[in-house]
């Protein structure tokens, strides 16, 4: 009855919500911390809550299917053009949507060892092939050799998408634009390239070699896709709001597997006023630079080892530590973090909060490594 293809699928694990640590563990809400899912720990902007309950009565009306605000505050923050743009709900969808579009017969698409785990579910549901680098994190080398692989032979497969996620979600790490740039050169022009910029904002902030510009990126290359979302420091994860930045041609093609009204009438009107907030945005940038470095001394403190990370969150990793163990030690304690063992491996990946969150997850830490000597 079902799909051969769903065989492969493995059903995405989604981070814990807050919920179900209340009623598992009879903890109070306020208790809880949630630090599992990348959110913005500050939540949405002041001015996103007041125009969302100054607009709940428009919930009755189908959103605007052009989202023509929306669309051109980006172009003009992006300086690209209404005609280059996507909106999606989230940027899961516009990976869905390239997936759906591409040409698969024959064909495959490439992706680190660890990454972005929606990659590999929304290319397993279209029926392409995967292959995934030997390295954990992005090693373009690999990549390469990767997509070099059995070129010129009979049976030669074609890739027809790449996926670099930059920074990348669970490791932190984060490529160079220009070792980027100059991959993709060496790439045929029929293969997608998709540059999750999901942390972008972040990773920007910390080092303007991680910087990726998606109007000069889409200026120089017609094979590519970028893209962002509202989920994670504009703080909107649950109105699911998320942006594909590409060439015409390519969000034309796209815009041919969108449903309509893809995107709900509020969560495009909190996009927008998120996107006008930028003193709110950049306070939570600058507090996630400061509190990244609390953590890694407390890492360094208590021998733990951790990525060098790009975004808003951090992987630690003991040999001394069963991460599924110390995971759900802290969800019994009201602290949600993810658990890397469904990514194979033994690491915990833990957003970084807010500052007397963290002060409360070092304490929560500690005291299980004291534990546990
Ligand atoms: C969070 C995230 C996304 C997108 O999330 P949406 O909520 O669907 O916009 C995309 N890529 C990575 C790597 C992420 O971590």
């Amino acid at each position: 009855m079902f799909r051969k293809a769903l065989e492969q699928v493995v059903t995405y694990e989604a981070g814990k919500p807050i919920e179900l640590v209340m009623r598992e563990y009879g903890i109070k809400q306020e208790d809880v911390i949630k630090l599992g899912s990348n959110e913005n720990p500050y939540g949405s902007s002041p001015k996103v809550i007041q125009s969302l309950q100054e607009s709940a009565h428009k919930a009755y009306l189908y959103p605007d299917d052009s989202m023509y605000e929306l669309k051109n505050a980006l172009a003009s923050r992006f300086n690209v053009r209404s005609e280059e743009i996507i909106i999606g709900a989230g940027s899961d969808q516009i990976l869905e949507f390239c997936m759906q579009a591409l040409e698969h017969k024959n064909a495959r698409v490439i992706m680190a060892k660890t990454t972005f785990a929606m990659y590999e579910v929304y290319a397993r549901l279209a029926g392409v092939e995967i292959c995934k680098t030997p390295s954990d994190g992005h090693n373009l080398d690999e990549f390469l050799s990767l997509y070099n692989a059995n070129r010129g032979e009979k049976d030669y497969k074609r890739v027809s998408a790449v996926f670099l996620c930059v920074p990348n979600n669970p490791l932190g790490e984060c490529l160079d634009t220009q070792d980027v740039e100059e991959f993709i050169k060496k790439l045929d022009r029929d293969t997608l390239v998709i540059i999750d910029g999901a942390y972008q904002e972040y990773a920007a902030f910390k080092d303007k070699k991680k910087a990726f510009n998606p109007a000069d990126l889409i200026k120089k290359f017609e094979n590519v896709i970028y893209l962002g979302t509202f989920s994670k420091v504009y703080g909107l994860g649950g109105m699911r709001v998320g942006y594909g930045i590409a060439s015409k041609g390519i969000i034309a093609m796209l815009y041919k597997v969108r449903p309509p009204f893809n995107v709900s009438t509020l969560s495009l009107q909190a996009a927008l006023v998120s996107l006008e907030d930028s003193a709110f945005i950049e306070q939570c940038i600058q507090s996630n630079a400061s509190e990244m470095l609390r953590y890694e001394a407390m890492a360094r403190d208590n021998a733990l080892a951790f990525i060098p990370s790009y975004a808003n969150f951090i992987t630690l990793s003991s040999p001394r530590i069963e991460s599924t163990h110390l995971a759900q030690w802290l969800l019994a304690r009201g602290l949600i973090v993810r658990n890397l063992a469904s990514y194979g491996l033994n690491a915990l990946r833990i957003t970084i909060g807010t500052p007397s969150q963290n002060t409360r997850v070092f304490e929560l830490i500690q005291t299980y490594l004291g534990l546990s000597n």
